[in-house]
């Protein structure tokens, strides 16, 4: 089968890209597994941080890619419930142990033992994958390989950071940073939150004009100032400087989550910054995302069924995956980019 491989961790910089095009056997399933012949993958900015280092692979060469939607070839022996033929997806959680205290308490997202699909195992940026068969998800045929791709990433931990916000119909919303995630957020938060404001905190003049063109009520740069304080900001950019301004445009009590893998460290000098009374005084409060949870992405495709929600698609074919990780780190095509398999 085609794959592209990533051998080693290196910054992805100049033109070519760090993924190779490779001819590999096929994989065969474990009994409690199954095999998927990949249809669309999704470009995650997390593979940027897989590839420089940040969130570095445990296993190399890998195949990256967690954002995976195909139709079942091949059901190892202990497979029950799901039949060669139809159509499954993968996410980022690949595995946890399902034993632990945290497991058990429905956070298999924080399990130690919790494996990312595409870093800990080989993802979706290939023609076959395998996948343990009850970490795959039923993909309602009211979406599109491609367009179901994205909701697997950006859209299920959109959902999470929505959900672990705590945002109370009408109380307002901030988003800074505005890539694949905070624009599926926005549509998400518009279905859910009917009556909540959304403000768009982002660099870009492109970015505010399609988040207006989204619903946002306000959109401006990362430093501006929101027509009133937020309860609410989430956070998805790689960067340090937005999360000062969001702490300043939170109202007393109110929470920031950043839904970041990682962040850069090329402005962490500015938390050098942080004043307490200005930025964390009157119970703020800052809260991560980490990984999503089966049941998120369970709940979050029935929501999006009921929206029903199609993500904008840049399409790339396998080979030109170093484009579109070229593509997302200088952010240069707005909404998710999908390779086409
Ligand atoms: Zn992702
Ligand atoms: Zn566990």
């Amino acid at each position: 089968m085609k794959a592209m491989i990533l051998e080693g961790v290196v910054p992805l910089d100049g033109s070519s890209g760090p993924l190779r095009l490779v001819d590999l056997p096929m994989p065969k399933p474990g009994p409690d597994e199954v095999l998927i012949r990949v249809h669309a993958c999704g470009v995650c900015h997390t593979e940027i941080d897989e590839i420089e280092g940040r969130t570095p692979p445990s296993l190399l060469p890998v195949i990256l890619g967690h954002q995976v939607i195909g139709e079942v070839a091949e059901c190892g022996t202990g497979v029950t419930g799901i039949s060669p033929g139809s159509r499954r997806g993968v996410a980022w959680i690949y595995s946890a142990c399902g034993s632990c205290a945290l497991c058990r308490g429905g956070f298999e997202n924080l399990c130690r033992n919790f494996r990312a699909t595409g870093r800990d195992a080989h993802g979706g940026y290939a023609e076959y994958m395998v996948a343990p068969a009850a970490f795959t998800y039923k993909i309602p045929d009211v979406f599109s390989d491609a367009g179901a791709a994205p909701l697997l990433c950006a859209g299920s931990i959109g959902y999470r950071s929505l959900k672990l916000s705590g945002l109370k119909n009408g109380s307002v919303l901030g988003l800074t940073g505005f890539g694949a995630s905070a624009h599926l957020v926005l549509r998400l938060a518009r279905f859910l939150y009917p009556r909540s404001p959304v403000f768009v905190f982002a660099r870009s003049r492109s970015e505010q004009d399609f988040a207006r063109m989204l619903g946002a009520e306000w959109a401006g740069d990362t430093d501006a100032l929101s027509p009133e304080p937020c309860d609410v900001v989430i956070d998805t950019t790689p960067a340090w400087k937005p999360v000062l301004f969001a702490l300043e445009r939170l109202r007393p009590g109110g929470r920031l989550i950043i839904n970041a893998i990682r962040k850069e460290a090329a402005d962490s000098v500015l938390m050098a910054g942080i004043n307490f009374e200005h930025h964390l005084w009157m119970e703020k409060e800052i809260k991560s995302v980490a990984n999503i949870t089966r049941a998120d992405v369970r709940e979050f495709l029935e929501i999006a069924v009921s929206m029903p929600l199609k993500p904008d698609v840049q399409l790339y074919t396998l080979e030109e995956a170093n484009q579109a990780l070229l593509d997302i780190k200088h952010s240069r095509i707005r909404g998710a980019k999908v390779l086409q398999i």
